[in-house]
């Protein structure tokens, strides 16, 4: 388990490498030292990037599917069985409730499990053209990938972007952010047990501007996979361009949650509360954006509210807690400074708004109701366990103000009505649609945006197409020569 004084290096070809800058990482929940991690420069990169392009026209791409296979399952079970100090390691990382993280480990590994059986999918095709031509396609790897990732959820990020990677053939560098290296590094290392060749997976945290943006400008690298703000992932699309990358692109939400008034609201209010405070809010999918019936609004507010009221705020290694600490004090304040905003714009406050006393960066479930669209704390991504209630009249309403948003990651629908939830799933601007179902990520099911909340899918086999070239071939079966010329 990491300590004050146990230093984390980068992952470069298969083992630990020093860097010339070492930094302290501090624990969210208490404000006290956690462990000391390696930063990675320009040259450290260079030499990751190298390591991955040497496993690729190396051991790692002439790696069958079928072993390939084996080896995503087998890191699977590695992270099964090393579940208790990789959950602890992230939670103190994150200041994440473990109980959380479990739920994350375990989805961490069905995605290695569902990625390692999805390689058998991986096909050309031929079809019929006509003529005396045989045309085929090849599948292959698009080649080094750098993959970013960012602090809210370190290792289920990481293995989102390592199994269809890994499962298509590619080699990969990833960089974590700065502040939550630890678990991406643990499960590198757990890839090199296993027996994934050197250079297939290397770990380069360090700064989104200086360490990010180089390896994304970096004429190694073919392919970018990024998961963040829409901020950086347009920056990102800029960077890529010289030399141009394919790019995929996982961003932010301001997701709606709408509630009908023939909901059954025994399950729609705590289901409607797991959704928005699972992870203290910040999930890119997080449904910030209650929606509420007019009828049924007054009383949906107060029991939401209570039901808020009552999730348990605290320690993040305590199994009972429901809600850790946000990432860092800085960032509690960003939160409470949209709070502050949201009741300057008329906003009314019902539970919460006041951050905790203490070292630890903790921030209290927060509702605010009578909000009107149009408000920033409605249209911006808050990013913390700040719910914003605006109340709709029927169902044209509803979509209209479930559109009216620049992003467009989840939505989830409350209705009674079987037709009705059909209804909404085909007008709501989003790349996913939950009816009377609060669950967002099954590996299997794609997941990613439409409009500002990016493009590309994660966790489907739609994924690997992601990750893979079609390369056509056109073979001549005919008893004539072609000479296209006459000569
Ligand atoms: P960010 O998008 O800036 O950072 C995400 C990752 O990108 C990190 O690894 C970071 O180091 C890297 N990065 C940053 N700038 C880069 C650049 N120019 N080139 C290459 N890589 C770069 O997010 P943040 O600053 O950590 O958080 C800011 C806000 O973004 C949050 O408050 C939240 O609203 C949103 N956010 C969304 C998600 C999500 O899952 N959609 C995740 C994190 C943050
Ligand atoms: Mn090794």
């Amino acid at each position: 388990m990491a300590t004050a004084t146990q230093e984390y290096g980068l992952w470069i070809n298969g083992e630990s490498a020093d860097s010339t800058e070492i930094r302290d990482l501090t624990e969210p929940a208490t404000g006290e030292p956690l462990a000391r991690a390696a930063m990675a420069g320009k040259e450290d990169v260079d030499r990751a990037v190298e390591a991955a392009r040497g496993a690729l026209d190396g051991a790692w791409g002439k790696t069958p599917g079928n072993e390939r296979s084996r080896l995503l399952h087998a890191l699977a079970d590695a992270i099964a069985s090393n579940r208790k100090e990789l959950a602890e390691l992230e939670s103190r990382n994150v200041g994440k409730a473990i109980s959380s993280v479990k739920a994350e480990l375990a989805q961490a590994v069905d995605n290695f499990r569902f990625y390692a059986s999805a390689i058998a999918s991986i096909a050309g095709r031929s079809n019929p053209i006509g003529g005396s031509l045989l045309f085929y396609s090849l599948k292959e790897p698009v080649g080094v990938c750098g993959q970013i990732v960012p602090w809210n959820y370190p290792l289920m990020m990481t293995t989102w972007k390592l199994a269809p990677a890994l499962a298509a053939g590619c080699a990969v560098v990833l960089k974590p952010d700065p502040a939550t290296p630890l678990t991406a590094l643990r499960i590198a290392q757990l890839a090199d047990e296993v027996g994934i060749p050197p250079g297939v997976i290397n770990i380069v945290p360090g700064d989104g501007p200086t360490t990010g943006a180089y390896l994304v400008r970096h004429e190694g690298i073919d392919k970018i996979a990024f998961t963040g703000s829409t901020q950086t992932g347009a920056e990102i699309m800029r960077l890529a361009a010289a030399p141009l990358k394919r790019v995929t692109l996982e961003l932010g939400g301001k997701s709606p949650n709408l509630v009908f008034a023939d909901a059954n609201l025994t399950d729609a209010i705590p289901s409607s509360v797991w959704s928005i405070y699972y992870s203290a809010g910040q999930s890119c999918e997080a449904r910030s954006r209650v929606l509420v019936e007019s009828s049924l609004y007054d009383d949906f507010v107060q029991s939401f509210a209570d039901a808020a009221s009552r999730l348990k705020v605290g320690d993040p290694l305590d199994p009972e807690t429901q809600v850790g600490s946000l990432i860092s004090a800085a960032h509690r304040d960003k939160v409470h400074g949209f709070v502050e905003q949201g009741i300057e714009e008329g906003a009314e406050l019902v539970i919460g708004g006041e951050p905790a006393d203490g070292a630890g960066a903790f921030y209290p479930p927060t509702v605010l109701a009578k909000v009107e669209n149009r408000m920033t704390v409605a249209q911006e991504e808050i990013f913390g366990p700040v719910v914003t209630v605006i109340p709709f009249e029927d169902e044209k309403d509803a979509i209209r103000i479930a559109n009216d948003s620049r992003y467009g990651l989840y939505a989830t629908v409350w209705t009674g009505d079987p037709a009705r939830g059909h209804r909404l799933a085909a007008r709501i601007k989003s790349g996913s649609v939950g009816i009377n179902m609060p669950y967002t990520a099954f590996p299997g099911i794609p997941f990613g945006g439409y409009k500002q909340s990016g493009f590309g899918r994660e966790l489907g086999l739609e994924t690997l197409e992601l990750y893979l070239e079609t390369k056509s071939v056109l073979v001549s079966t005919g008893a004539k020569p072609y000479n296209p010329f006459g000569l």
